[in-house]
């Protein structure tokens, strides 16, 4: 396997060359705001699809705000960068392209220092969680994190302990994923998802203010389910025991994809199997994703290798 190369301090350098000092801000405070981007492989051309990239930096443009952190490139210059990126490590895999902006100045104390550091790696990423079986979950004994604490809609570094200490559980406690509950006791989101039930025939998610992360998947969803399913989402206040009443219940993420959840809290969802309208989705997103919609063709980027192309002619 070749050595792979990251995008670090402005230039794109082999893996092992990217270091980071030991006083780095961020790893001591978590100050630091990431994005996690889907590239899928497409065998037929040996191309890479990004999926919705720009609308991830534009997200992640917002949100480092908040931190005080400045990124060097406008999104639309970052979407080439992460192109350049999948580009140089020549995938023949599904891949997942996170880029970090995080606090750099060497400090104790936690104010936030002025010195910006940005980086951009690529993994290898199939399956996040089994999309295939129904997932068995509980609702977590930790709360999610509220706005006025560690704003959750901001992809903040350190707002990820909350998330590790969930799905840890859930794992120690045999199910595949937890489900948090925020401060209110109303329904938020997944460890790293966010969540639809199904209802009468109608989406409910949570609304952008139960303390959850302003996903680019959810929005797809809400997306598909309206123009291609004429199906309707109602954003609102979830209760936990609406989870152990719906038709139907399911993740949504980058990572994630569309993940049907068929248990909750020991309580059979619907009839047990993913149901109908999340298959539905899972089939749509997946055409959608790989290339095969034309009518979302926007929000795809494509990647060409130049030397595969090359050795094709
Ligand atoms: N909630 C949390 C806490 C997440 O980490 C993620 C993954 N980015 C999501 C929801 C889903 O967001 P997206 O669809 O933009 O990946």
């Amino acid at each position: 396997m070749p050595e792979p190369i990251v995008y670090f301090d402005g230039r794109f350098v082999p893996d092992s060359a990217a270091k980071l000092p030991v006083l780095t801000h961020c790893l001591h405070y978590g100050t630091g705001v990431f994005e996690g981007i889907r590239a899928y492989f497409d065998p037929s051309t040996g191309d890479s699809l990004l999926f919705r990239p720009l609308d991830h930096f534009e997200r992640m443009g917002h949100n480092v705000g908040i931190l005080k952190i400045h990124l060097p490139h406008l999104p639309a210059s970052l979407v080439e960068i992460a192109c350049e990126l999948v580009r140089m490590n020549r995938p023949t895999t599904d891949m997942y392209v996170r880029p970090l902006a995080y606090k750099a100045g060497q400090k104790i104390g936690v104010t936030l220092p002025d010195e910006d550091g940005f980086l951009m790696v690529t993994v290898p990423m199939g399956q996040y969680l089994d999309t295939t079986k129904g997932l068995s979950c509980c609702v977590s004994s930790w709360r999610r994190l509220q706005d006025n604490s560690i704003p959750c809609r901001a992809k903040i570094c350190g707002a990820y302990v909350n998330s590790a200490l969930a799905a840890q559980e859930a794992r120690d406690r045999g199910f595949d994923e937890a489900i948090f509950l925020n401060e209110a006791g109303h329904v938020a989101e997944g460890s790293a998802e966010n969540i639809f039930l199904v209802r009468g025939g109608r989406l409910v998610t949570p609304d952008v203010s139960q303390g959850i992360l302003e996903g680019i998947t959810r929005d797809t969803v809400m997306t598909l389910a309206r123009e291609g399913m004429d199906i309707a989402t109602d954003q609102r206040v979830v209760d936990r025991t609406e989870l152990y009443v719906a038709d139907e219940i399911f993740f949504t993420g980058t990572a994630a994809q569309i993940a049907p959840v068929t248990k909750v809290d020991g309580r059979v969802v619907g009839t047990g199997a993913p149901g109908p309208i999340s298959t539905a989705l899972q089939g749509a997103y997946e055409r959608l994703v790989r290339g095969g919609a034309p009518d979302h063709e926007r929000w795809l980027r494509r990647v060409t290798h130049l030397a595969a192309a090359g050795e094709r002619r």
